[in-house]
């Protein structure tokens, strides 16, 4: 698993769906707070390898402390399948929940621990 490859994706009813090309062998497990409550687990694409293809309409964009990352989730059933964001340089990103992906056995995964708590 360590090549990018394309994955679909969503939220549980299905109102979000996206498609995006994914190295799974780079996957965060982040301590902060909405990570842990969230059990979240992170890939980072470039915005150019991440497609929406339904749901647009349905996100509710939830923010907190420094408001850099637009947490998306789902109007509907209320799963966070991916976020908004910019990198350090500026460019556009997203972080996708890896639990949100179809046909990924998330035990698999070996995911980093990165502390998130303390920036
Ligand atoms: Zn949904």
């Amino acid at each position: 698993m360590s090549e990018a490859m394309s994955y679909d994706g969503g939220c549980h009813c299905g109102r979000v769906r996206f498609t995006t090309v994914a190295n799974l062998s780079s996957v965060i497990a982040c301590n902060c707070s909405i990570c842990t409550k969230r059990g979240l687990l992170l890939t980072f694409v470039p915005a150019s390898r991440f497609t929406l293809h339904s749901g647009e309409d349905g996100l509710v964009d939830y923010q907190f402390g420094a408001h850099r990352i637009h947490h998306l989730f789902c109007a509907t059933c209320g799963v966070e399948s991916f976020a908004r964001g910019t990198a350090p340089d500026g460019s556009e990103m997203r972080a996708v929940n890896v639990r949100c992906l179809d046909g990924v056995d998330v035990a698999a995964l070996t995911p980093t621990p990165f502390n998130g708590k303390d920036l």
